[in-house]
């Protein structure tokens, strides 16, 4: 019997509905063209939530997305919601659902497809064919140790702490993210943090060194301190594969790589939980742009990275590689044809619209099924 996969869709603010539309076609050109079975179901997240329902996320949302075999996000914000306080703002649906499905992994790629490799900033020589998954611990650390604040001094100056604090399993938990990774990929996991300054990064390096020994003595391991890794980025990043950090230097290291492809509307990403007794993993898949409302409204936004993030579900949550593999090959196609949605168009070149990339990625697919 095929096994149905249930998907919670949450479209959010601005452009998100406008490309979660071409991602929900492929899906349904899954089921109708690969055997797939899927039950999808949607929500309302972020200012569109706050809208109709009173909060970011409601707790039957939060509840919909917990019992789902994946999420599959879109972006939230915008200026109509800038106003409103810390406590009710839409980006509390994206910490909420982080919290309440214990994601503490964030996989970014940083992948330079062949048809984009001018638009990076870095010499074509330097970023063709670059493909790096970067793990980000993303539920501690800096951002979330005790103590933290500001306090009065005597003298009448203050002084501002926040706290770098990580457990083993903490450690253990994402390392064992970027280890099973490197096995699917080539093999090769460069843990970055800071052993020569800090003690928790000391820590972090003996833990991983001692994880690597223990469980994956096949997987090449080599150590690397965040500031060196920034600059390997830049000076030869196709040395790496995957790389797992903390939350702090994921934060800086994350963003860096994805500016190496030069292009925000191609880039998704994963946040992945811990498998479950029944053998689920919680997993939110969103594309790492937000919800642009500059362009919102107009058709015209780039869908890739929301159709990118699809082919991650299938991957991760999934186990569906061939699957995977044939969209981001489609993909690809498309941007071989010179088709361009206006964020990578070169002056002068037409521009395609949102519906037409979909339209593209759906005919690229076909033609891949024969
Ligand atoms: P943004 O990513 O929305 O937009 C930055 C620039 O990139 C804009 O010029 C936009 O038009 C362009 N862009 C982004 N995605 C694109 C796409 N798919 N196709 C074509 N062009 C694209 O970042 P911002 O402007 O700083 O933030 C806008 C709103 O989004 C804010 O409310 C912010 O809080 C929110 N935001 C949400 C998320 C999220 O939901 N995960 C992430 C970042 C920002």
């Amino acid at each position: 019997m095929t096994k149905t996969h249930h998907l919670l869709i949450l479209p959010g603010d601005g452009i998100g509905p406008e490309v979660m539309a071409q991602a929900r076609r492929v899906i349904d050109w899954f089921a109708k063209n690969r055997g797939m079975s899927f039950e999808l179901s949607e929500g309302l997240v972020g200012g569109a939530a706050i809208d109709a329902e009173g909060a970011a996320i409601s707790p039957d949302t939060l509840a919909r997305a917990a019992a789902a075999d994946a999420v599959l996000f879109g972006s939230v914000g915008g200026p109509k919601w800038d106003q409103l306080g810390f406590d009710n703002r839409p980006e509390i649906a994206i910490l909420e659902l982080r919290k309440q499905l214990g994601l503490f992994a964030n996989l970014r790629p940083a992948t330079v497809l062949d048809p984009l490799v001018d638009a990076s900033t870095l010499k074509p020589e330097v970023v063709r064919g670059l493909d790096i998954m970067i793990v980000r611990e993303s539920t501690g650390g800096i951002y979330f140790g005790e103590p933290r604040g500001v306090e009065t001094l005597p003298g009448g100056g203050k002084r501002g702490v926040n706290t770098e604090v990580y457990t083993t399993a903490e450690i253990e938990r994402v390392a064992r993210v970027g280890f099973e990774l490197a096995r699917k990929r080539k093999n090769h996991l460069c843990s970055v943090e800071k052993a020569n300054v800090m003690e928790s990064g000391l820590l972090w390096r003996q833990t991983v060194t001692a994880l690597g020994a223990a469980e994956y003595p096949d997987v090449a391991l080599s150590h690397m301190y965040a500031d060196n890794c920034a600059m390997q980025l830049v000076r030869n990043p196709r040395q790496f594969d995957v790389i797992v950090t903390s939350n702090l230097f994921g934060d800086l290291l994350s963003d860096l790589a994805s500016m190496l492809t030069g292009s925000l509307g191609m880039l998704p990403s994963a946040t992945l939980g811990e498998i479950g007794a029944d053998g689920r993993r919680p997993a939110l898949y969103e594309p790492i742009h937000g919800s642009a409302p500059d362009i919102a409204g107009q058709g015209i936004a780039n869908p890739l990275a929301q159709i990118l993030s699809l082919a991650m579900l299938l991957r991760y949550s999934l186990n569906r590689d061939a699957e995977a593999d044939m969209l981001e090959a489609a993909c690809v196609a498309v941007l071989a044809t010179g088709l361009r949605t206006a964020d990578l168009a070169a002056p002068g070149q037409a521009k395609a619209t949102t519906a037409q990339i979909g339209d593209a990625v759906l005919a690229a697919l076909d033609r891949a099924h024969g």
